[in-house]
């Protein structure tokens, strides 16, 4: 299974680097962010599968960061950390769309134990729905290799098959050229070739024309957005 990545968010430098340093003992790609900006333009910035997210930050509260990473990403899980036992922040954080709560001091083998059993339970449902990647009326299935738009099957190579797929895997995120170069070209993006405008149009030739609904969007000066139009 590929290494995953989890992005902290922590303004104490002491505890950031340590939990970095356990996670990584434990096979985990770590990134650190130590103010909520800096937390939410890291994970904007990047696929996780994981965040875990200090209540009390400068810049941007924690709750705050985690209702705005709800909005970009509503299935990705989050660990909350507070220093205060208390009732209200433990409903807030889950308000805030949290899936774990973790009082300080806590002992790290507890919270790797959490970022276990909540990755095992997110692969269990990906398993259970056969491996899908889904937006909208658009599902792709990474055992068959099957994409079906409103029931309606789709043939793709495997260069936009992989294309879409980082596109779902970054749903409702803004991913720039360089960034679909490297993850799926697996190249340094090269300003001369207009290569991947070439492919998101055969994409999207092939998963929105016909249909009401758009879902590659571009955004002008950034790249490209897969999202569902409201
Ligand atoms: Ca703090």
């Amino acid at each position: 299974m590929e290494e995953r990545k989890i992005l902290v968010v922590e303004d104490e430098k002491k505890i950031a680097l340590a939990l970095k340093m356990g996670l990584n003992e434990n096979g985990y790609d770590v990134q650190l962010a130590f103010n909520g900006l800096e937390g939410k333009n890291v994970f904007l910035s990047q696929h996780f599968d994981l965040i875990v997210l200090d209540i009390n930050l400068p810049g941007m509260i924690g709750y705050e960061l985690c209702r705005e990473i709800r909005n970009y990403n509503s299935q990705i899980p989050v660990i909350m950390l507070t220093a205060m036992n208390n009732t209200d922040d433990k409903i807030k954080s889950f308000e805030a769309g949290a899936d774990q709560y973790l009082i300080k001091p806590f002992e790290f083998k507890e919270l790797l134990a959490r970022i276990r059993s909540v990755l095992k339970r997110i692969d269990q449902q990906h398993l259970a729905i056969g491996n899908i990647l889904k937006i909208a009326d658009l599902e792709m299935n990474l055992d068959s290799k099957e994409v079906v738009r409103n029931g309606k099957k789709i043939l793709l190579t495997a260069k936009e098959f992989q294309l879409l797929e980082y596109f779902l895997r970054n749903r409702n995120r803004v991913v720039s050229r360089a960034d679909i170069a490297e993850n799926v070209w697996d190249i340094d993006f090269d300003t001369h070739t207009n290569v991947i405008d070439v492919y998101v149009n055969y994409l999207r030739n092939k998963i929105d024309k016909g249909f009401n609904v758009r879902l590659i969007h571009t955004q002008v000066g950034m790249g490209y957005i897969l999202k569902e139009e409201k």
